[in-house]
């Protein structure tokens, strides 16, 4: 049996707020709307072992990520997992979670970090993926571009 849902940051805790760098290669940019963080596994990418950015712009209507996992921007590969975390940028975002508590049920997660606005020009919002992970099921993200 393979790897079951996506393994990523309590979302439901107030995100970090991270400056963008004027030095970062192409494949650390994040694009306005939503982005997946991610290992790139393309052998040939001149990304590979290196965590990049997948842009997924914007989500109006929302859409399921463990049914979308970030491609690399250089090499349009998969990363590692399906990738680390979220970051958005730009955007006002909501996110609705199901997770495995551990006992097989699907639990929904509330909290406040769960919707906000990453409306800073000079940065962006994203959940450090340390510490305790939580294995997600379903995790619908929604995002407006600002
Ligand atoms: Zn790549």
């Amino acid at each position: 049996m393979g790897h079951v849902g996506w393994n990523a940051p309590d979302f439901s805790t107030p995100p970090t707020f991270k400056k963008y760098s004027d030095t970062a290669p192409e494949y650390r940019r994040l694009a306005p709307g939503t982005n997946i963080e991610g290992e790139c596994m393309g052998k040939d990418c001149p990304a590979f072992g290196k965590l990049v950015w997948c842009n997924l712009g914007e989500n109006q209507n929302g859409e399921d990520i463990l049914m979308m996992p970030g491609r690399c921007p250089l090499c349009k590969g998969g990363v590692k997992n399906g990738g680390r975390t979220l970051g958005f940028s730009k955007c006002s975002y909501e996110i609705e979670a199901f997770y495995d508590n551990g006992s097989g049920i699907a639990v929904k997660l509330v909290g406040d970090g769960l919707s906000g606005k990453a409306s800073e020009s000079d940065g962006f919002k994203t959940w450090l993926p340390e510490g305790k992970l939580l294995n997600y099921r379903k995790l619908t993200v929604t995002t407006t571009l600002l």
